[in-house]
């Protein structure tokens, strides 16, 4: 049968994006749909915004240590309006690179919600279109808790598009985006909450990582409630929001932020039209090809629930272009040692195992610690101290996991995770030779271990 197309993607975020264009490029006739934005949840709403937000909000320390250095600056005024108008500015600066990356690769681009009727059709905007293969790259979306009130939270969608900073904000979560955004409204000015319903936040984290956060943003200020969790919001006649906790407490805030995790984004998606099943946690199941129970589908990135991180979904969109349009290089991605940062202040910046996953998974371990005031700090009142580890293998030396909570992590961790990928030892790091003074010497310099 001729179909109208060889390939059709329906999403044009990270993972879409990225398997359409390469498709194209290795001769294949692709179409993209894209019902919302181009270049997806990073783009719009995820990594890059929230980055250029972090930035911003990093601004404030920067001010207050320039004083060390002999910097006298007048007062400090911060107007979240212009912030976010540059922010619009930059992302639609993006989407425009978007569209012209797919077009100018010979991707055919549709703007409108696809759904699926087979498994070889989509219809979108009120027309069908045929496919030998159809790619779901539909992403995520954020989930709220189904509380009494819940009408009057907010997610990380709308958080961008404030059109003020709140005074008083509750940071509901204890993942990635709410240590985040906590740490943005913080540094911004507002009175920043963040509640956790767990013992300590960033379960998933190594131990020492996440208790180390803790110190540090308490330092900073920011008011850490954990065992706290929401079971109603009211909303007052001021405006402002009665917030009551299961404990029984009660907290009076501007806004609510849910930063609860994220579900698959499959609505109205015709999944009941094919034979697309889900997984228990209702993400698309796939097996290792990204091959969904319906053989002319597939799916990669957050849709499938495995590693909700941009760079997996591109390498993901890579694999399926590869696999289907130029099989000889097809290669599987590797799940193992994916290195991750949290763009909290400081940042958290992680690859490869923690202690406690070492230990579970039965090595024997060598930890290496180093806890340091970092060198640009010693010349003003500032506290914070950084916060670097390595997880050893004693047998084999091998170093299995690298975590620091410090300035740049995530810049320096990006480096480590070769090392790791390539299996570097404790002794390849002993003999690498530091680059001075950096902090991120500190990983070549650790010589004795503080728990074996
Ligand atoms: P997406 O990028 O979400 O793209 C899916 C696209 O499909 C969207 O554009 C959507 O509009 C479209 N779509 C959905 N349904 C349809 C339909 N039926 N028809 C047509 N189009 C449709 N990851 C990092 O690695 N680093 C970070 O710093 C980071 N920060 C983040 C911060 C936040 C606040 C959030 C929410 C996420 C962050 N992430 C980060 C995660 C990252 O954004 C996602 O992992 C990544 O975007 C997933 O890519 P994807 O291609 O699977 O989906
Ligand atoms: P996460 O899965 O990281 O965290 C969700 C948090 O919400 C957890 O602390 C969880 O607690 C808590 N939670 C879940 N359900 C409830 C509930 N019903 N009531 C109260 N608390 C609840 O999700 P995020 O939304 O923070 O981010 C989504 C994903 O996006 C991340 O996992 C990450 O993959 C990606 N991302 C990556 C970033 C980066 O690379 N820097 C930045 C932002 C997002 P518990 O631990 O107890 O289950």
């Amino acid at each position: 049968m001729a179909y109208d197309f060889d390939l059709y993607v329906i999403g044009a975020g990270s993972g879409g994006v990225r398997s359409a264009r390469f498709a194209a490029g290795f001769g294949a006739k692709v179409a993209v749909a894209e019902s919302r934005y181009l270049g997806g949840t990073c783009v719009n709403v995820g990594c890059v915004p929230k980055k250029l937000l972090v930035y911003g909000a990093h601004f404030a320390e920067d001010f207050e240590q320039s004083a060390g250095f002999g910097w006298t600056l007048g007062e400090a005024d911060f107007d979240w309006a212009t912030l976010i108008a540059n922010k619009d500015r930059e992302i639609n600066r993006l989407n425009g690179i978007y569209r012209n990356l797919l077009l100018n690769s010979g991707v055919t681009l549709h703007e409108g919600h696809a759904r699926l009727i087979d498994p070889h059709q989509v219809e979108v905007n009120g027309q069908r279109y045929t496919a030998r293969h159809i790619l779901i790259a539909t992403g995520g979306w954020p989930q709220i808790p189904d509380i009494p009130g819940r009408e009057h939270a907010i997610s990380s969608n709308e958080a961008f598009f404030l059109k003020e900073l709140p005074k008083r904000i509750l940071v509901v979560g204890g993942g990635y985006i709410a240590v985040e955004f906590a740490g943005i409204f913080h540094g911004l000015g507002a009175d920043t909450k963040l509640l956790y319903r767990g013992e300590l936040f960033l379960r998933g984290f190594d131990g020492a990582v996440r208790k180390h956060l803790q110190e540090e943003l308490t330092k900073r200020g920011l008011d850490l409630q954990f065992n706290a969790d929401i079971e109603r919001i009211e909303k007052q006649a001021d405006g402002s929001l009665k917030v009551t906790l299961k404990d029984g407490r009660e907290l009076a805030t501007d806004c609510v932020f849910y930063a609860t995790g994220r579900r698959p984004m499959l609505d109205n998606l015709g999944l009941e039209n094919t034979g697309v099943k889900l997984d228990k946690r209702g993400f698309i199941e796939v097996d290792e090809q990204y091959q969904s129970a319906e053989p002319s589908i597939l799916a990669i990135g957050d849709v499938i629930g495995r590693v909700q991180l941009t760079p997996v979904a591109l390498a993901e969109g890579m694999a399926v272009a590869r696999r289907l349009f130029k099989p000889e290089q097809y290669r599987p991605v590797d799940y193992n040692m994916i290195p991750t940062a949290v763009f909290s202040l400081p940042n958290i910046g992680t690859v490869g195992l923690t202690e406690e996953q070492a230990r579970e998974a039965g090595h024997k371990v060598q930890i290496f610690e180093s806890r340091f005031r970092p060198m640009k700090l010693t010349l003003t009142e500032c506290q914070e101290r950084t916060l670097m580890k390595l997880v050893v293998d004693a047998e084999t030396d091998k170093v299995l996991g690298c975590h620091m909570v410090g300035p740049d992590a995530g810049e320096i961790v990006q480096g480590l995770a070769i090392a790791l990928k390539a299996g570097a030892t404790k002794r390849d790091f002993d003999e690498t030779i530091g680059v001075h003074p950096t902090a991120a010497e500190e990983f070549v310099t650790m010589r004795t271990p503080v728990a074996g």
